[in-house]
């Protein structure tokens, strides 16, 4: 047995033992009451629910029924068995209670096809329950509905109620536990999951649904309630082929990248001859019956994979003929065998596919422009290396074609989230680049980072005379607040040690390790906005929210284009628009030095690539204002330097990608890789026999969630514990050798508990503090937007390397979405999910957290009161299995006055700064200024407006009242302009709809509800 699998065995041990914490399997006497205590497995009494008037919702909350709904086979009468089950808890005298035998009794069922309601064995159950119980009074019946499904098919819902009085004279709990309803001897016609349209590569049967509960079939056909819903994710492989795969490793890619490239063409042309040929789909066309629409969409879907293998194999071309970019290419994979230090030694089969069909757009990236590229690996897995071993041949490849500095891409995140593990990465390979581009002396400047990010994480400049509360240069505590990198990427080493380096002006990180290869004293990483503009980093990570910052700072114009110049004192940087305080343009506070020259063609500073990370978080207002600002960085740089940059971005779902791509960035979308022919299995990944996630539908009854959550935690705090004192017991019971104790501890030792909301969070707080209790104390800690850069990053940190001593370790994470995107830590696999959050592309994002690598559990409240979370309890298996099918479509739309009217200022102050003014040659910093410029040039509404529109790519007759108000607010805009008894000062005052906007999250607030296909 290897680790892996005993780690499987621990979950379905730790799986079982909540299973029979919440229904009370192994109790037999208790001092409490049971009605407070168990969470599963119960029935209320139907007199009392009805009683309690809450309706539906409250029949799910605390339900008097249980059962199965399904279609049978023919038109009826049916007959069949159903086996109930239940017991009940007496109080005796003293108090305290005792759990009467189970009361198991089969029943022989014959039901009319006739429409309504029968009630079968009540006077059995009854009696049989008066024995174990040793009084009368409770009662039950198997309940038989005859009902007819929306297409007319008979329906029947088959139902062990509980029909015990809300009162009796001797027992003081009505209720009924652990019960359980079987049905057997009906053959039943499978449902067909109407919540989502037919595909070729899914199944939507559903054999039967659970009423309050989940159903498992067995064997021999018999239907069973359980009470919890259970599905399993497996782990992808990622080379399932007879073949042996091609040798990807780094080592053999850097010395010869060609026949590894023919060899994965070679048996992927093959694949696809044998699984997308004409032949194979009409054969499945035949035995899974498939509909003229589905047979259409495999077409489809053959058409895309022989255009991928057609990029690919034109990849293959590019590397053989090329010399450059051959070169390019083999220097990136020994970049990233620096980089990965030994983690990882070579490439999936489908990150190579991706680097080969992606080859085009470093070397011919006028034809790839306006393709927008998504990755989309549903199975997750490397995604951030595979974008970075594209964006590292690139960089390479810009050195080695004469681009001897500024940005290759900007990467950006939707969210405030701060992606240290990301960025980190992030320099690892860029360090890897600047290791191998000094050793093959490739020319020009060292590659380096830049982590531009909104907001209070980093600073927009350090100021000689800081207001309160800004970085104050003189504060030796202040540079430590600011630490992102946690290991030198040169030596790998927590090394690493922050200073401020008055002589360059520079908020440093710096590696204290002698022997680390990087030579100079600050490392080439840069956290200060105005950082990033002096030395245009080769890749830029930050949050999308900056964008908005090109309206109101001058020097983004690094970000489309050349910068106005270099300071002639080194060590200072590119020099931008001249101001009050910088004369000469340069950022450093009282440089002296002068403009010097570029040493690079001005249209060769543009970045090659933006990318854009979790692409479906850019929807409603957000996705709409981030569509007009893309506009303008297109624009923009086209203007500057006659080419559009390629856009990259990862999705959690595809779902209307198409449209989504469209809106935001004028381009076409394609997607890699495409799916496979079945959902399980495809070229480049198909499910293994190893699990990689098991989902548990927990659906509470009688008690609250939060109750629910404190004794789920505690029960699994208290296994792991029992792990950590008793492992010989624990290992013998969970049939796991007992040498992978330590591992196991480790490995499921930290729970993430994960909420919708910030009250929710802080109710775990609480919980955690007074309710949670094991005996040792349990550690805790929180990972939200509100918590503070540097609380994050040690918290991230100790989950990641943990302490040495169990009671030392972080015990329970409580997070908020702030974690579901770019946490990748190994050691968290266990997490309770705080009902279901408000879209499926987050419970997808957010459960990816745990079982990254070893198999993880997550365990799924329902708050089963709420329509959504009913519903999705209903068909999890399928929600679990189709996952991105159930995502749904992002609303964006770039045609929106409303937002027009909040991105037309920052759009037309953007043009003044990034290509009016530089033209100009003298800044353009006020009214008086402007004016005479505009007088001058003869700038005039009309064209400004034309560029505009022309950027936004507003054409059509549906532009038109778009068209309207930006041609009515440069006529107000130059008219304030040209106004002689105007009183503005600053450009930005002659806008007549306020000032452009500071972030774009400023729009982000506004949370989204949208409507879900389950219902
Ligand atoms: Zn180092
Ligand atoms: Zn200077």
């Amino acid at each position: 047995m290897d680790l892996y699998r005993a780690a499987e065995k621990l979950v379905d041990w730790l799986e079982g033992k909540l299973l029979v914490a919440g229904r009370g399997d192994e109790l037999t006497e208790l001092d409490v009451e049971p009605a407070g205590k168990f969470w599963l497995g119960r029935l209320a009494s139907e007199e009392a629910v009805i009683a309690l008037r809450w309706g539906e919702r409250g029949e799910r909350i605390d339900p008097c029924a249980v059962g199965i709904r399904l279609t049978p086979t023919g038109a009826g009468p049916w007959s069949f068995q159903v086996r109930a089950s239940a017991r009940a808890w007496v109080q005796a005298k003293g108090g305290s209670w005792t759990k009467t035998p189970a009361m198991t009794e089969t029943i022989a069922i014959d039901v009319d096809p006739a429409i309504g309601t029968t009630s079968f064995g009540t006077e059995t159950l009854e009696r049989k329950l008066a024995v174990v119980v040793g009084t009368t009074g409770l009662s039950a019946e198997i309940r038989v509905e005859v009902s007819r499904t929306a297409n007319r098919k008979p329906e029947l819902t088959i139902l062990l109620v509980n029909r015990s009085p809300r009162t009796h004279a001797v027992l003081k709990d009505t209720n009924l536990y652990e019960c359980s309803l079987a049905v057997s001897g009906l053959a039943v016609e499978p449902y067909q999951l109407e919540a989502l349209p037919d595909s070729f590569r899914y199944d939507r049967r559903v054999l039967a649904y659970g009423i309050n509960c989940g159903v498992d079939a067995r064997e021999d056909a018999t239907l069973v309630t359980v009470d919890t819903v259970t599905a399993d994710r497996e782990r992808p492989l990622y080379w399932s082929l007879d073949d042996p795969a091609p040798d990807l490793r780094f080592v053999s890619l850097a010395a010869d990248p060609i026949p590894a490239a023919r060899g994965l063409l070679a048996v992927l042309a093959e694949w696809g001859a044998q699984h997308w040929s004409e032949a194979s789909l009409d054969r499945r066309t035949r035995s899974e019956d498939w509909s003229l629409e589905m047979r259409e969409g495999a077409a489809r879907a053959a058409a895309d994979f022989a255009e991928e293998q057609r990029r690919i194999a034109l990849g293959v071309e590019q590397l053989q003929r090329d010399s450059t970019l051959n070169r390019a290419f083999r220097a990136m994979n020994r970049a990233m065998l620096f980089s990965a230090n030994g983690k990882y030694d070579g490439w999936r089969p489908f990150q190579f596919g991706f680097l080969l069909a992606n080859l085009a757009s470093v070397v011919d990236p006028d034809s790839e422009s306006g393709i927008a590229d998504i990755v989309w690996f549903a199975t997750g897995g490397g995604k951030t290396e595979t974008y970075l071993g594209l964006i590292v041949t690139a960089a390479l490849y810009d050195r080695m074609t004469g681009k001897s500095g500024g940005i290759t891409a900007w990467s950006r995140f939707p969210l405030r989230m701060l992606s240290l593990q990301q960025t980190q990465r992030f320099a690892n390979a860029m360090a890897g680049a600047e290791f191998v581009r000094r050793e093959e002396k490739i020319p020009g400047d060292p590659f380096s980072v830049g982590f531009l990010v909104g907001q209070a994480a980093t600073p927009n400049r350090i100021d000689e005379d800081p207001e309160h509360g800004k970085p104050d240069p003189d504060d030796d505590e202040m540079p430590k607040a600011f630490q992102v990198l946690l290991r030198c990427p040169f030596c790998h080493g927590e090394t690493i040690e922050m200073a401020f380096d008055r002589r360059f002006w520079r908020l440093a990180h710096r590696c204290t390790n002698d022997a680390c290869s990087w030579p100079e004293e600050n490392l080439p990483f840069y956290i200060v906005d105005e950082e990033i503009y002096r030395f245009l980093p080769t890749v830029v990570v930050g949050t999308l929210d900056k964008a908005a910052s090109i309206a109101m700072q001058a020097a983004m114009r690094g970000l489309v284009g050349a910068p106005w110049g270099k300071c002639s004192v080194p060590g200072h940087g590119y020099i931008y628009a001249p101001r009050g305080k910088r004369p000469n343009g340069c950022l450093v506070p009282g440089c002296r030095g002068s403009a010097a020259p570029l040493d690079m063609d001005p249209v060769r500073f543009g970045p090659s690539f933006r990318l854009q990370d979790e692409l479906h978080l850019l929807k409603d207002s957000l996705g709409a204002v981030d569509a007009h600002y893309e506009a303008l960085y297109d624009a923009l740089q086209l203007e500057l330097c006659g080419r559009r940059p390629k856009i990259l971005a990862s999705s959690a779902t595809l779902t209307g990608y198409e449209k989504q791509v469209d809106v935001l960035y004028r381009r076409t979308a394609r997607v890699f890789p495409v799916q496979g022919p079945t959902a399980a299995r495809g070229f480049w990944s198909t499910d293994s026999d190893q699990l990689m996630r098991r989902f548990v539908a927990i659906a509470p009854r009688g008690v609250t969630i939060e109750y629910t959550v404190d004794r789920i935690l505690t029960e699994l705090q208290t296994c792991i514990r029992r792990l950590v004192e008793a492992p010989e017991e624990v290992c013998r019971s969970a049939v796991i050798d007992r040498r992978f104790a330590a591992d196991l501890v480790s490995l499921y030792g930290t729970n993430v508990v994960y909420g919708n909301t910030i009250r929710d969070i802080d109710a775990v707080m609480r919980s955690l503090e007074t309710q949670v209790r094991v005996g040792t104390a349990v550690n805790t800690t929180t990972l939200t937007g509100r918590d503070p850069f540097e609380h994050v990053r040690s918290a991230l940190e100790r989950l990641e390397r943990p302490e040495q001593a169990f009671d030392e370790r972080l015990h329970v994470v409580a997070a908020s979405s702030m974690m579901s995107h770019g946490v990748d830590i190994d050691r968290l696999n266990l997490m309770v999910m705080w009902g279901i959050p408000l879209t499926t592309a987050e419970f997808i994002q957010t459960t990816a957290r745990v079982g990254r690598r070893w198999p993880g559990l997550v365990l799924v409240m329902h708050k089963i009161g709420r329509e959504r979370d009913a519903s999705i309890y209903r068909s999890f298996g399928k929600y679990i299995e189709h996952g991105d099918r159930f995502v749904e479509p992002i609303p964006v739309t770039r045609r929106s006055r409303r937002v027009l009217e909040r991105t037309i200022a920052g759009l037309a102050l953007a043009r003044i700064q990034a290509i009016h003014e530089p033209a100009h040659g003298a800044p353009l910093t006020t009214v008086a200024r402007l004016r005479t410029f505009v007088e001058a040039s003869g700038l005039d509404p009309a064209t400004e407006a034309e560029a505009i529109a022309e950027a936004l790519h507003l054409a059509g007759p549906m532009d038109e009242p778009l068209r309207r108000d930006l041609d009515e607010w440069y006529e107000r805009f130059f008219r304030n302009l040209r106004d002689p008894g105007g009183t503005y000062r600053f450009p930005s005052d002659l806008s007549p709809t306020g000032s452009p906007m500071l972030s774009l999250r400023d729009v982000e607030e506004q949370a989204p509800v949208y409507g879900d296909r389950l219902r």
